[in-house]
């Protein structure tokens, strides 16, 4: 056998020779390339058209991983026990912190989109959580405990919409403060089915006047009944407590990721070693632009500033400007108080 085979699990050799499937190049998408001599165990590849090599796992949740081992070991915790705490993953996998904290990410990443549509009764809600900047440790003061009153500071409650018919839910992030009934469009888009009818406990007025714009396609419920509520009360109970008690506390740059995968284990098994997963091609490729993406969410969709972006570069990764049209906050415990201009907060980092 190749030196390369030995020390290889099983499972390692069953992703690459089997479950990685390499249909087209994952720089560019063409489906022309050639083999391109061997690299370790795999083989190597080299596209026609951009030019580029590549493996089967480029791009992958397993891109660029020195301890695949490891990682398929974490893979199969998540799998069979949920997210644990990063305590937990860093003791039982015996990895860092911070692998313990990228892996996760990168195995969300690698969630499979969601392409089904919603039919028959669909309900629509908003749910909100506190703007949250854990984990950034630079922002002075950055928030460790709740917030008393969330809704004297409605510029910090993040907005999720919930779909959901039953088989399938998805949540989408829109906004951090208040919502308007525009907010719903784009989380709506084409994915609700013709003749559906559209339930609404939370934002009713909003989605009243959505539904009207509407009114050819879906049937919308204003009178709210028992059952409907119940739903609803059912999923955002269920998400607040993942959010804030399993994992407690998300920062609002990850929440769409740990939402995304909320819905996903409601109707299927999180399998991140199945090929769905392994297949997903441009996993590396956001996890390097994750503050690109949030640097955008941030600057089109709240109006609070968000600072110390790019703290990890790759040299993948583009730099991010400080926006210059957002309201900057200090934030220390929460007693938004105080704004500060761009110069003022430009100043504070040129000093550091
Ligand atoms: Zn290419």
């Amino acid at each position: 056998m190749n030196k390369d085979f030995q020390n290889l699990s099983p499972e390692l050799l069953e992703i690459y020779c089997k479950k990685l499937k390499v249909n087209s190049c994952p720089h560019c998408n063409s489906k022309r390339f050639i083999k391109h001599s061997r690299y370790k165990y795999t083989q190597r590849y080299r596209c026609l058209e951009c030019g580029r090599t590549f493996i089967p796992s480029t791009g992958t949740s397993l891109h660029y991983l020195h301890k695949k081992e490891v990682f398929i070991e974490y893979s199969k915790i998540i799998r069979d026990q949920g997210l644990l705490s990063l305590k937990k993953m860093r003791e039982l996998c015996k990895i860092s912190h911070l692998t313990a904290f990228d892996w996760r990410h990168k195995i969300l990443l690698s969630m499979p989109e969601n392409n089904r549509k919603f039919n028959g009764e669909v309900q629509c809600d908003d749910i909100w959580f506190v703007y949250s900047e854990k984990g950034r440790k630079l922002v002075a003061g950055a928030r460790r405990r709740p917030l008393r009153e969330p809704f004297k500071h409605r510029e910090f409650t993040c907005r999720l919409i919930s779909l959901s018919d039953g088989k399938n839910t998805e949540m989408k992030l829109v906004k951090v403060g208040n919502l308007n009934f525009k907010d719903y469009l784009p989380a709506f888009e084409d994915k609700i089915g013709r003749n559906s009818v559209i339930y609404n406990v939370s934002g009713e007025q909003k989605l009243k006047r959505f539904a009207k714009e509407r009114a050819a396609i879906h049937k919308f419920v204003g009178d709210i009944n028992k059952k409907t509520e119940a739903k609803y009360f059912a999923i955002r109970n269920e998400l607040k407590e993942f959010i804030n008690k399993t994992l407690k506390g998300v920062s609002t740059k990850y929440l769409q990721m740990y939402a995304g995968y909320y819905s996903y284990c409601k109707h299927k098994i999180f399998d991140p070693l199945s090929e769905a997963f392994l297949n997903r091609r441009r996993v590396w490729f956001t996890y390097t632009r994750l503050d690109v993406i949030y640097y955008h969410f941030v600057y089109f969709a709240t109006q609070v500033l968000l600072i110390d972006l790019n703290k990890r570069t790759w040299k993948s990764t583009e730099k991010v400007p400080i926006p210059d049209n957002c309201m900057v906050y200090k934030i220390t415990d929460w007693d938004v108080d105080q704004r500060y201009s761009f110069e003022e907060v430009k100043e504070y980092f040129d000093r550091k």
